[in-house]
């Protein structure tokens, strides 16, 4: 059983876009690359965990999600850095596009897709963290028990002033740089 590092993606691995529906629009932090090889370096796994219900809303081709993870994949291969399995929801309970319209167990902060990581990837969850930039992203962790560290990048620092009685975070550290910092630093 190995220790993970399950990021939220759009405004913690990269930045936020709204509805990440192009390329063009995937911008990475100049610490992205080092953070994530940093990470790969001290023998966790990495895990992407993503709400993406830009999909169920019928604002972005579930096609374009597994294209953008290849984007990330090749962006980090060229700087020597690796996520271990990327995991995406689809779904929204008002979808408009009636394939994904449900109440999954897979939407943060349903745990869902950090049950199917640990499964997949062999995660022992309460030594593992959960990285984010909203309360669903802790939520999720907390309900897996990984400690969760709240970054002030994408919806941060409006997340940070909200309370969050159920999940409040180990760490609330700028941006993903600082909370791989504070990782290291715990083991
Ligand atoms: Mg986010
Ligand atoms: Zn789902």
């Amino acid at each position: 059983m190995k220790r993970a590092v399950m990021l939220d993606r759009d405004g913690t691995l990269i930045e936020e876009a709204g509805y990440l529906d192009r390329l063009e629009r995937l911008v990475f932090f100049p610490y992205t690359v080092d953070a994530v090889r940093l990470l790969n370096q001290a023998g966790f796994v990495v895990v992407v965990a993503t709400n993406q219900s830009g999909i169920a809303r019928g604002l972005v081709e579930e096609a374009f999600v597994h294209e953008a993870h290849e984007h990330i994949t090749a962006r980090l291969a060229a700087g020597g850095a690796r996520v271990d399995g990327y995991y995406y929801c689809p779904h929204h309970p008002d979808a408009v596009r009636e394939a994904y319209r449900q109440r999954c167990d897979c939407r943060k902060p349903a745990p869902g897709l950090l049950h199917r990581a640990a499964a997949d990837l062999q995660i022992d969850l309460p030594r593992s963290f959960v990285v984010g930039d909203r309360l669903q992203d802790l939520e999720a962790g907390a309900a897996v028990g990984a400690r969760g560290v709240l970054v002030r990048t994408g919806y941060g620092r409006l997340t940070e002033k909200a309370p969050q009685p159920d999940a409040p975070p180990a760490a609330v550290v700028d941006n993903l740089i600082e909370a791989v910092s504070w990782i290291l630093r715990q083991s």
